[in-house]
């Protein structure tokens, strides 16, 4: 019987979570709103959240594929993804393969520089606080993972961005960032929760080099949705048959 889901557990900026009627799950459901900047701006995508539902759904079939312990289950309907139930490890990790974004603001970096091995970057999730960039010390200090834990985090991070770059890579763009959360089961063992989106990654065209992401809509560069459905229509035909 196909799993249903039951009482909202919190609802996010992108996503709403709910229980389900079957132990140890919950089910993701996208929603079309679009925020930047902490929530100060906000707007819609047409069709964001069948789409991104069914970008993270070939992406984690993917990296489950390949290794990578994800929290996906099944893709129930348009918006709805069934997963693993996690308690969430409160810290974003976040690859650069090359600098834009808070970093080139943060330590002055010219925009596009590469970062060969990739930079992996640490921010406590907390909306509160606008997701405060953080160090190794304070993720053991305060608890949130093991020194072992970090390190699986840091691998599999890493791990995504070798499987995922050559990917894009074919569909001419170029992954140039992204942002991964992980959580743990109830016996506490390690999953890449969340998703993986237009959402919470750069992307840029191999030939023009213009933003293929939600820098588009943060920027206000135009043509949002119609990025949003191409970059996901490159993809599905990219995995058509390979899942
Ligand atoms: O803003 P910043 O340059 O640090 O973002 C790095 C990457 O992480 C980008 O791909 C961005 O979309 C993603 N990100 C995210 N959610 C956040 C912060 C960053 O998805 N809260």
């Amino acid at each position: 019987m196909t799993p249903k889901r039951t009482e909202s557990i919190r609802e996010g900026k992108s996503k709403i979570l709910y229980r389900t009627d079957k132990p140890d799950t919950v089910i993701q459901y996208f929603k079309d709103d679009a925020t930047a900047f902490n929530a100060q701006k906000k707007g819609s995508i047409k069709d964001k959240g069948p789409i991104n539902n069914g970008v993270s759904t070939s992406v984690f079939k993917f990296l489950e594929k390949n290794g990578v312990r994800t929290h996906f289950l099944e893709k129930l309907s348009d918006r709805e993804m069934l997963c693993r139930s996690l308690e969430i490890i409160p810290v974003e990790m976040v690859l650069r393969n090359k600098a834009t974004g808070s970093i080139t603001k943060r330590l002055g970096l010219e925009k596009g520089m590469p970062f060969s091995p990739p930079l992996v970057e640490f921010f406590y999730k907390s909306d509160a606080l606008g997701d405060p960039l953080i160090g190794e010390g304070h993720i053991a200090y305060l608890k949130w993972a093991s020194k072992d834990e970090l390190n699986q985090m840091i691998e599999t991070t890493l791990k995504v961005n070798t499987l995922l770059r050559p990917v894009f890579k074919e569909i001419g763009l170029e992954l140039i960032d992204f942002k991964l959360e992980f959580g743990k089961d109830k016996s506490g063992n390690l999953y890449l929760g969340d998703e993986f989106t237009a959402d919470g990654c750069r992307l840029w065209d191999l030939k023009t080099g213009e933003s293929m992401d939600k820098d588009r809509f943060r920027q206000d560069l135009g043509k949002v949705d119609e990025t949003y459905l191409d970059v996901s229509e490159r993809l599905q035909n990219y995995f058509k048959g390979k899942l």
